[in-house]
């Protein structure tokens, strides 16, 4: 299932996108998509069942399914980020062998996790704001994660698989002189407002056959920059949920962006293409949907 959630920031309604790709209003089934939700299987039963026969929801019209208009924050049918109360957003960072390169890091020889604070999240359409004095704003198309199980010391990757309840677009908006040079630690380059785009959709895990099988693509002013796949990835995603839930625990809820591959703009030539204001980045993941962002500043 594909589900999203529509509406003015902060009264968001949930909704699902059926095989024609129509909006249906979800809002007489489940109250919203959250970690409740998720770990609740008799709800997400019904919200199958809805699935299996939307033509018993409403329609919501107006919504575009793909990207809204230019600063659409508030406008009725905005898609807002598909999941409600997020608890914590693990990051992994340096991810790719690809990316690593550009970087001039090594290969990690365990996963590097930061974090995001949840209310970095916005919509996947919504305005991104370049913070004030940064000189160095930069893009990172990534694969969420979202929890669907209470996970803890989970002994395989295989065992972790089973804990995820889907998974989604997410942009890792990374300001890298707050992230690299500015005395540590990475969190200050990380957690600006606005700096996580998050959707359109939570796709369920079932229509994700092969996590390590996903294409990525990010442009800037429609310009391509990042062209990649999970298959880059130097920890799978499996072995990303494992590791993590060794360290702490992750609950329904929770979500974790897996990394970037190649092609940020810190990994170019000088002068770095770094985002301005009145950029306009999309982002894609192959079958969880594309993000549009125009850029304003703070
Ligand atoms: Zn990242």
């Amino acid at each position: 299932m594909k589900l999203l959630r529509v509406g003015a920031a902060g009264s968001e309604r949930p909704a699902l996108l059926d095989a024609d790709g129509v909006l249906r209003d979800l809002s007489g089934v489940v109250p919203d998509i959250d970690g409740a939700l998720l770990a609740d299987e008799e709800a997400l039963g019904r919200v199958r069942a809805a699935a299996d026969a939307p033509g018993e929801l409403p329609v919501l019209d107006g919504a575009d399914g793909a990207h809204g208009a230019d600063g659409a924050d508030g406008a009725e049918l905005r898609i807002g980020p598909p999941l409600a109360r997020i608890g914590k957003i693990v990051c992994i960072g340096l991810n790719y062998h690809d990316h690593a390169r550009e970087t001039g890091a090594e290969p990690p020889a365990e996963p590097v996790i930061f974090f995001k604070a949840a209310d970095t999240v916005v919509g996947p359409n919504d305005t991104v704001l370049v913070p004030r004095g940064s000189t160095k704003t930069d893009w990172e198309v990534e694969l969420a994660v979202v929890i669907g199980r209470t996970a803890r010391y989970l002994g395989s990757a295989e065992e972790a698989l089973g804990h995820v309840a889907g998974y989604a677009v997410a942009h890792d908006v990374s300001e890298r002189e707050f992230q690299i040079e500015r005395g540590g630690t990475w969190d200050k380059g990380k957690n600006c407002e606005t700096f996580n785009p998050l959707g359109p959709w939570l796709v369920t895990a079932d229509e994700v056959p092969d996590p390590q099988d996903l294409s990525l693509r990010l442009w800037v002013n429609g310009e391509l920059q990042q062209d990649g796949t999970t298959a880059e990835q130097i920890f799978p995603v499996g072995e990303v949920v494992r590791y993590v839930s060794q360290f702490m625990t992750l609950y329904p809820g929770d979500v974790i962006n897996t990394g970037t591959p190649a092609g940020v703009a810190m990994g170019r030539p000088e002068p770095k293409p770094y985002l301005r204001a009145g950029d306009v980045v999309e982002l894609e993941i192959g079958g969880l949907g594309r993000q549009r962002q125009v850029l304003r500043d703070a």
